[in-house]
């Protein structure tokens, strides 16, 4: 007999070991196997395939144990990790190491998981009151805390104190505790305890629903009969999480389990303690900043019989192992943290989580207030049903959207410094009534681009539809999409009097301007840089929540699904920035970054106010952010992209080819794009340059395919792995590494 195994090795397919006799009974799919793999290491893998054909050519070799007697992968967890490698073009390897905690596939036979422990005292059963008083005769204090542990034991009705407890106790010394311990009154025991919290009960019953919400609930409802994922579009604030929470209630009656997928570990903490109060322990948390040992235990916990009902979690947490999942919620769907992007498997959350259902014979539910473009198409050509909620909960109003026009006013002499007189003015009236105020300066990753200084109009590849980025040797424009190149223009085109410079100023300066505006008040930023650490992150929000800080500067970091309840005042201080990213995704990114940003303000009692600073705002973009207007945009974006050829009209894949010798990594970049043409034709782009083109002492250079739905994602793959071998089998670029990013963002 012989077993497939996967091993958490960046390695395709499986690796075959023979049974010994005496363990051949045990052996299950999805089982934990120890295998000898190279000269000397021992490796955890996991079970795949039971057979009887020995692999051809090579000596097999057996395995060493199995450490459990159950298996720990589920038949669908396994199918789900065969369809992330097979569509992500990720070894099978890579996918076993992202899924299982660290702890759970130990190398060398080392194991790393401990069990926690706590030591527990009893008093010893076969002393009597007589040999009692004689040993305690003469000491008082040891009497007195006998006594106390004896009368706490009888009161709560348990065999046992734990060292914990005893140390509150009146009259507690470790002195004392161990002349008891030593005269053998008190006997003591270490036991295996949970990490995991087991003691939250439930404090309410689901809210009732408002007439909008009830009906939002029944459409689901209605359209997940038919279909296997539904969107809910609902505007901010809409009250969707209290939607969750009934599907959630009727999900657990029909005795299944729920995924609650959120893109930001940040958010899990406002959202859990809301779940908590309706499912108390019935809800567990998973996500990459839990301990590993407790990653550990809530997957046995979720092998047991008593796993957890509900799972709110990160990306992570689409690998544990589900025996009854009914319903996943995909909550802010558009979220692009929910696509892993280093290391491999570069997989999308959202688009794994479907699978997952599917394998699993659940329904998903997407929500988001900003659906992004791939998933609003499918719900209306009618692959996922389409449920739209478009009133704001509690009758809060829409927050007030105000176009400021800064080319207009630098043309007055009115723009001092890059904040607008009315945006001033309005910070200036929200803080004198002890209102809060948000303002965004956005900047994406690093790219230089050039914006004319009077109008914001900014060169574009006439190929692709694309920002170009400036580049200094030689001095010209690129398109990182295409590698055309063009020159770099002195004067605008567009309003043929402004001045090209690369895009404006950051965060920081805007910290800056602030306090020095604002003195009486206190500025906070928010950044990569001053957030290092998710916890700092954290902190940063919850002290503006709590008022510590007036006004709040950040990046798109802010715009994530938070609620803050005395803002009254947003303000986007560059918006032609953001949408000229080079990017093709840039417009919708800056309606979704606006319309979320939007959403931050006038929660509660009033009506917020939003003001977008642009030089540019003929542009249609704004006018469907200012009204509200998803579908006016998804229209119209949605003709640019079959215009050009983007998704959801095309499927990408980059390819991105690494070595530290920079002409070496040209040529073979170069090399595998012909290969690449001899199929796939026009459909190749590149090789290119990217924007930060030098990583980690490595060199990058990127290939883009831009392939059509139609095409079978099968023969891509074949396609692509028969090029990357024919390109390692010429002796020079047998070093050059390359790695696949299929769907990027
Ligand atoms: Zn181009
Ligand atoms: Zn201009």
């Amino acid at each position: 007999m012989y077993v497939d195994v996967i091993l958490p090795l960046p390695l395709p397919g499986f690796f075959t070991y023979s049974l010994p006799a005496e363990i051949r009974h045990r052996a299950k799919v999805g089982q934990r196997a120890v295998v000898p793999f190279g000269k000397r290491k021992h490796y955890t893998g996991i079970i795949a395939r039971i057979h009887n054909q020995p692999a051809e050519g090579i000596t097999v070799r057996e395995i060493h144990s199995l450490p459990d007697n159950q298996p720990v992968i589920t038949p669908q967890q396994l199918q789900l990790w065969e369809w992330i490698a097979f569509y992500y073009l990720s070894p099978l390897g890579d996918v076993c190491k992202a899924a299982l905690p660290s702890f759970m596939k130990p190398e060398d036979l080392v194991t790393r998981y401990l069990p926690k422990e706590e030591r527990y005292y009893r008093l010893n059963p076969k002393i009597d009151s007589t040999t009692l008083n004689g040993l305690l005769a003469r000491a008082k204090k040891q009497k007195a805390l006998f006594s106390t542990i004896r009368t706490f034991l009888d009161e709560s009705r348990q065999e046992m104190i734990s060292r914990q407890a005893v140390s509150k106790l009146p009259g507690y010394s470790a002195t004392t505790l161990k002349s008891l311990i030593d005269k053998e009154l008190i006997i003591h025991h270490t036991l295996k305890i949970s990490r995991l919290e087991e003691s939250r009960t439930p404090v309410r019953e689901p809210f009732s629903l408002s007439e909008a919400q009830q009906h939002a609930l029944e459409q689901i409802t209605e359209t997940l009969t038919e279909k296997e994922t539904t969107l809910l579009h609902g505007v901010t604030s809409a009250g969707k999480t209290e939607i969750y929470i009934h599907l959630i209630c009727h999900t657990l009656k029909q005795g299944k389990q729920t995924l609650y997928l959120l893109p930001e570990i940040a958010l899990t903490s406002q959202l859990t303690e809301r779940l908590r109060g309706v499912f108390g322990n019935k809800l567990g948390i998973y996500h990459s900043r839990i301990g590993d040992n407790e990653r550990t235990e809530i997957w046995q916990k979720m092998l047991s019989e008593t796993p957890y009902e509900i799972i709110i979690g990160a990306r992570s947490s689409l690998f544990l192992p589900y025996r009854k999942l009914g319903l996943v919620i995909v909550d802010e769907e558009h979220e692009t943290s929910f696509k892993q992007q280093d290391p491999a498997p570069r997989y999308h959350a959202r688009d794994t989580a479907i699978m997952l259902a599917h394998f699993s014979g659940a329904k998903t539910l997407l929500g988001s207030a900003t659906p992004s473009l791939e998933s609003y198409y499918n719900a209306r050509n009618g692959k996922y049903g389409l449920v739209t909620l478009s009133e704001r909960f509690n009758g809060i109003q829409m927050p007030r959207i105000q176009l400021v026009n800064t080319r207009e006013l630098r043309k007055r002499k009115k723009m001092k410094s890059i904040l607008s007189p009315p945006l001033i003015d309005e910070t200036a009236a929200a803080l004198e009534k002890g209102e809060q105020v948000i303002l965004f300066r956005n900047r994406r990753g690093f790219a230089p681009v050039l914006e004319c200084n009077q109008c914001a109009w900014t060169p574009k590849c006439s190929h692709c539809d694309l920002s170009l980025t400036l580049h200094k040797h030689p001095w010209q424009l690129l398109c990182h999409y295409c590698n055309r190149s063009y020159p770099v223009p002195t004067t605008c085109s567009s309003c043929g009097t402004g001045k090209l410079e690369p895009q404006g100023l950051g965060t920081e300066q805007l910290e800056e301007e602030m306090k020095r505006l604002f003195p009486g008040s206190v500025v906070a930023r928010m950044d990569a840089d001053t957030t290092h650490g998710r916890q700092a992150y954290e902190r940063m929000i919850r002290a503006f929540q709590e008022r510590k800080s007036d006004i709040l500067v950040g990046t798109q970091m802010l715009s994530k699904g938070l609620d803050f309840d005395h803002v009254r005042v947003v303000g986007i201080v560059s918006a032609d920035a953001l949408i000229h990213h080079p990017d093709f995704r840039s417009h919708e990114r800056g309606f979704q970054l606006m319309t979320q940003a939007a959403g931050r303000s006038g929660r509660k009692n009033e009506q917020g106010i939003v003001l977008i600073q642009t030089a540019d705002p003929m542009q249609s973009i704004y006018h469907h952010v200012t009204g509200h207007d998803y579908a006016g945009f998804f229209k119209e974006e949605l003709a640019e992209r079959k215009q050009f050829g983007y998704p959801p009209f095309t499927r990408l894949i980059r390819i991105t080819a690494k070595h530290h010798v920079e002409n070496l990594v040209e040529r073979a970049a170069t090399h595998l794009a012909t290969l690449l043409r001899r199929e796939l034709k026009q459909c190749v782009l590149g090789p290119v340059p990217p924007p930060v083109a030098r990583i980690k002492r490595q060199y990058l250079q990127e290939i883009l395919l831009k392939l059509e739905t139609g095409y079978p994602p099968q023969r891509v793959r074949q396609f692509l792995l028969k090029a990357e071998a024919s390109l390692h089998a010429v002796p020079s670029y047998r070093y050059v590494t390359i790695s696949y990013d299929v769907d990027p963002l």
